[in-house]
């Protein structure tokens, strides 16, 4: 391929790296808040979405905590601790305001195009589990943000909630299960597309094929981007400088951050996680399930490890995923590179990433397992969720790649994250998101996390031009259960979501 070098394009405000939601929602966010900035975003695909964000990618589940077994835990003495699972739904209410706000304003489309009612479930096997399942949802029903969920451990309820959960069950096994309507499922490619198309109307400058390949410090403290476009089989390396960079990269953020050498990187690594899910799009099936069934993961594995089944709307089409199988692979990115992982190690993430690996080794080992299981193997894990599958209905789909967050440890030396982190330089001039969960549902709590962190001076001024978007921002719904009520009721009329349940 030719390769040419130009001179420096003019210099930007802001430059994003990578076009996915994390990106597209801190551009919308900056050009409501300072709407002469210039933004310029450099995606090194075709397209933008393409990667995690993609509807396919990922489950496209709109965590709220009103099903993931992992955000709630039984304490020694036998209480059931919730509040991971309001801290995520006081995110997931953020998004909601967001979201409404972008609609009403005609920046994103009719709401149906990204985002749909689904019932959110938990489903449990076994007595044990049925008794802290009841529990569980008796402490979770007595909040008010989850006051809509229901527990049942009586099948023909169960079946009526979900039909492909009890079909074919073989009776006098115990199960039970909780169920919220006011949950949903989300396009997150779609949304980020629809994100950016309006962008482009701002604006803010978006060149697809443009990989960003270095960086570095100008005198001055900007920096400077090596940017490689390509052109029709032609790759032209150009000088760009911006004030602020942010890595909304996924899992090549961590590339992002060793190449401009900021200290506060030192100690990250990452593993990278590979997932796989299985597809069903029979209507004669997909018809029998309306629901977004979370299970719980096996003992000793990671909250990735738990099997869902999921109904997806996709383009206006339902159809069922079910998974993820996880499995290990090298790349940071779907398309990434397999030296990814090697070409990552430092001297500074040695000890972290050997004291990670040491004190993980079961869950390596199950993620080379899943990768040489059988289909029948597979087939088997989802007829513990949908006895009456039938191979011939399902297909393999590989999923976007998930590189968890490892970092340095003073008890540990290295431990293994599985939520999402900021980091950033000190003075603030460049930021990036690591990790995965909750990932794309708290895209704008992690934002507003990069604007609190790198623009300290304007928190100030930009707290009521964030508040005409988000207006609970800064209040606390776990608290306020009236606000809460009247948040989740308006965003669902807006949204077109459930918004509670009668009786
Ligand atoms: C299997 C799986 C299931 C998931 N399920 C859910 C779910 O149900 N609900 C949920 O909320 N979240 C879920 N997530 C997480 C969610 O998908 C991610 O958190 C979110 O999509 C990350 O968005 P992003 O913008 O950071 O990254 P991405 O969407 O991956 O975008 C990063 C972009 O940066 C580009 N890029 C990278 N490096 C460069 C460079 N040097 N120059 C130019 N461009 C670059 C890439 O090409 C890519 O387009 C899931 C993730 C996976 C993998």
């Amino acid at each position: 391929m030719p390769m040419k070098t130009q001179a420096g394009l003019r210099p930007y405000d802001v430059v994003l790296i990578g076009g996915g939601i994390m990106s597209a929602t801190l551009a919308i966010l900056l050009k409501h808040l300072e709407p002469t900035w210039t933004i310029a975003v450099f995606e090194r695909l075709p397209e933008v979405g393409a990667e995690a964000s993609a509807a396919w990618h990922n489950a496209g589940t709109g965590h709220a905590g009103l099903c993931e077994l992992n955000y709630t835990s039984e304490n020694p003495d036998g209480t059931i601790d919730i509040d991971k699972a309001v801290a995520v739904n006081e995110q997931f209410q953020l998004t909601r305001q967001l979201w409404a706000a972008l609609v009403e304003a005609g920046i994103l489309g009719k709401p149906e195009t990204f985002i749909n009612p689904m019932p959110h479930m938990t489903l449990v096997h076994g007595r044990e589990e049925v008794d802290f399942l009841r529990r569980r949802h008796e402490v979770m029903s007595g909040h008010h943000l989850f006051e809509n969920m229901r527990f049942s451990d009586d099948l023909d309820t169960i079946g009526q909630w979900a039909p492909l959960l009890t079909r074919d069950r073989a009776a006098g096994e115990p199960i039970a299960a909780t169920r919220d309507i006011t949950g949903s499922d989300v396009d997150f490619g779609e949304l980020t597309e629809q994100m950016f198309h309006h962008l482009r109307w701002q604006d803010v400058e978006i060149h697809r094929s443009c990989e960003v390949r270095g960086l570095r410090r100008n005198n001055d403290g900007t920096w400077q981007l090596r940017v490689d476009w390509r052109t029709d089989g032609d790759r032209l390396t150009r000088k760009v400088d911006a004030r602020f960079v942010f890595a909304g990269a996924g899992g090549w953020a961590l590339k992002v951050l060793q190449k401009a050498g900021i200290p506060e990187v030192r100690g990250y690594g990452l593993l990278p996680v590979s997932g796989r899910f299985l597809r069903c799009d029979n209507p004669a099936v997909v018809e029998r399930h309306e629901a977004k069934v979370y299970g719980k993961a096996p003992a000793g594995t990671p909250p990735m490890s738990m099997p869902h089944l999921d109904t997806r709307v996709v383009d206006g089409r339902r159809a069922l995923l079910f998974g993820p199988y996880a499995g290990v692979n090298p790349k940071f990115l779907k398309k990434g590179s397999i030296l990814d992982a090697p070409a990552s190690v430092r001297r500074h993430n040695i000890a972290p990433l050997t004291a990670m690996l040491k004190d993980n080794l079961p869950l390596i080992r199950l993620l080379v397992s899943q990768v040489t299981a059988t289909r029948k193997k597979k087939m088997a894990v989802l007829r513990e969720f949908a006895p009456s599958a039938n191979a011939e209905d399902w297909t393999m789909i590989t999923a976007g790649q998930r590189a968890q967050i490892v970092k340095a440890d003073p008890e540990h030396g290295g431990v293994l994250q599985f939520g999402t982190e900021v980091v950033a330089s000190h003075d603030g001039s460049i930021a990036a998101v690591l990790g995965a969960s909750p990932g794309a549902s708290t895209a704008p709590s992690i934002v507003l996390d990069v604007l609190h962190q790198c623009f300290p001076r304007y928190r100030r001024i930009w707290e009521p031009r964030l508040r005409e978007l988000m207006p609970t921002l800064g209040v606390s719904l776990a608290h306020d259960a009236r606000l809460a009520r009247q948040t989740m009721a308006r965003t669902a009329e807006v949204l077109g979501l459930q918004a509670r349940s009668i009786g």
